[in-house]
C-alpha cells in the first residue's frame, strides 16, 4: 500500500483539554500518537474563557482558562506526540488492511490503526444575530466571544443571553464596566444559581424578558441598542460602547456525520469502555453520551484514559488493561531526573 503519511496506533480528532489529557495516556501506554485540531490552537472550547475561574478541576483549587490551557498542553506534550493544527478532518475509509485512512478537509490524508473522537461540539461557532449588516461592528464593537475582558473596562456594555457563559461574563464585566446591562428573552437565567444571585444582586441593569432587537451605530461606532419586551412588544433604547451577545454556539460535525457512528441528540453513542458502533473507533468528552455521562471536563478526563485503555486492548488484546500510576513510569522518572 502506497501511504504518503506514517501509520499511527492512535489519532486523537480534537485538541481540546479531553484530546490533550487523552495524549498523555497514550504516551503512557506506549501508543504512537497523532492529535489533528482544526483550529489555530489547542485548548478547545476553553478559549471560550480565558479569564473565567475554574473551580472544579480535579486537585486544582482554582485557575484561570488561559492557565488552564496552558497546563493542559503542557501535559499533553509529554510524550511528544505528532500535532497538527488548522487541519479540519471530514473523510474516513477502512483500508484492507484494517487500518483507518482520515482526509482533511485541506485533502492531506492520514493513516491510523484506531482512532479517538474528542471533538467536543464540532467545529463550534457562536450563534450570531441575523440583524443585517450588523457585522461591521464584529470585533470591533459587537463581540461572540471574550479574548480580552480590559476592552470593557470604564464602558456602557449591554450583554445579551441568559445561559452560563451571558451570567459569568456579567459578573466579571460588571466590577469594571461603568454601566452593565443585561438582556435575556427569558425571566430564567441557566447559570449556576450562586451565579445568577451575585449578577442579580449586582448593580447590573438586568432586563426580562426582553430581546435584542437593533445594534445601531454610525458605521464606525455602536451607539445603542434597541431591546424589545418579548410579550407587550414594548421597546427601550439603551446606549452602549460594547455589546456582548451570548445566544449559544452551534456545533458542527461536518463529514464525520456520515461515518455510521451511532449519534443520540448529536452525541456520539458509546459503552462504558467508550467504544462507538465502529471496532476501532472510540470517543471522549463532550462530543459522547452514555448513561453516567458528566459533562463536565472531570468527566472527559475519566473518559479520555477508558478510550485509550480500549484502544490498546484492540491492538494488543494480549495486553493487560490495568490502571498505571505516573509515578511509576519509566520515561516519566526519566523525565523528572
Ligand atoms: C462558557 C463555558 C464555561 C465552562 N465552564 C466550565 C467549568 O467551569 N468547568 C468544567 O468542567 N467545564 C466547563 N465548561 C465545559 C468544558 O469547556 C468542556 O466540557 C470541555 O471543553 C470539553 O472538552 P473536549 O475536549 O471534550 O471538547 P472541546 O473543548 O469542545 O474540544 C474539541 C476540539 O475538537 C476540535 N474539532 C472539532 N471537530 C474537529 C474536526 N473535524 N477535526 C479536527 N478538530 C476538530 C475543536 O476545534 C475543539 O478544539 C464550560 C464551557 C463553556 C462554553
Amino acid at each position: 500500500m502506497n501511504r504518503e503519511e506514517e501509520l499511527f496506533d492512535v489519532t486523537i480528532i480534537g485538541g481540546g483539554p479531553v484530546g490533550l489529557f487523552s495524549a498523555f495516556y497514550c504516551g503512557m501506554r506506549e501508543l504512537k500518537t497523532k492529535v489533528i485540531e482544526c483550529a489555530a490552537e489547542l485548548g478547545g472550547k476553553v478559549h471560550f474563557y480565558p479569564d473565567k475561574v475554574l473551580h472544579d478541576i480535579g486537585g486544582i483549587a482554582a485557575i484561570t482558562g488561559a492557565e488552564f490551557i496552558e497546563q493542559v498542553v503542557k501535559q499533553g506534550k509529554t510524550f511528544s506526540p505528532e500535532i497538527v493544527l488548522n487541519e479540519r478532518i471530514h473523510g474516513l475509509q477502512r483500508l484492507d488492511d484494517g487500518a483507518f485512512e482520515l482526509t482533511a478537509e485541506s485533502g492531506r490524508r492520514h493513516y491510523t490503526r484506531t482512532i479517538i473522537l474528542t471533538i467536543g461540539h464540532g467545529v463550534f461557532v457562536p450563534i450570531k444575530l441575523e440583524q443585517a449588516g450588523v457585522e461591521i461592528y464584529e470585533g470591533r464593537q459587537l463581540h461572540y466571544a471574550v479574548d480580552d475582558i480590559e476592552r470593557f473596562r470604564g464602558k456602557r456594555v449591554v450583554i445579551s443571553g441568559g445561559g452560563d457563559s451571558a451570567v459569568d461574563w456579567a459578573n466579571a464585566i460588571e466590577p469594571i464596566a461603568v454601566k452593565l446591562t443585561v438582556v435575556h428573552r427569558r425571566d430564567e437565567f441557566w447559570g449556576h444559581e450562586s451565579s445568577v444571585t451575585r449578577m442579580r444582586n449586582s448593580s447590573a441593569e438586568v432586563l426580562t424578558p426582553y430581546q435584542l432587537d437593533l445594534v445601531a451605530g454610525d458605521g464606525d461606532r455602536i451607539e445603542h441598542v434597541t431591546v424589545r419586551h418579548a410579550e407587550t412588544n414594548e421597546t427601550l433604547v439603551i446606549e452602549a460602547d460594547e455589546v456582548l451577545v451570548n445566544h449559544g454556539i452551534r456545533g458542527d460535525f461536518g463529514g464525520i456525520r456520515g461515518w455510521g457512528l451511532a449519534f443520540d441528540d448529536e452525541r456520539i453513542v458509546v459503552n462504558a469502555k467508550m467504544e462507538t458502533n465502529i471496532p476501532g473507533i472510540y470517543a471522549a468528552g463532550d462530543v459522547v453520551t452514555h448513561p453516567g455521562k458528566l459533562k463536565l471536563i472531570a468527566g472527559g478526563f475519566m473518559e479520555g484514559p477508558m478510550a485509550v485503555n480500549s484502544a490498546k486492548a484492540y491492538l494488543a488484546p494480549q495486553e493487560e488493561v490495568a490502571p498505571l500510576y505516573s509515578t511509576h513510569h519509566d520515561k516519566l522518572i526519566a523525565m523528572r531526573g
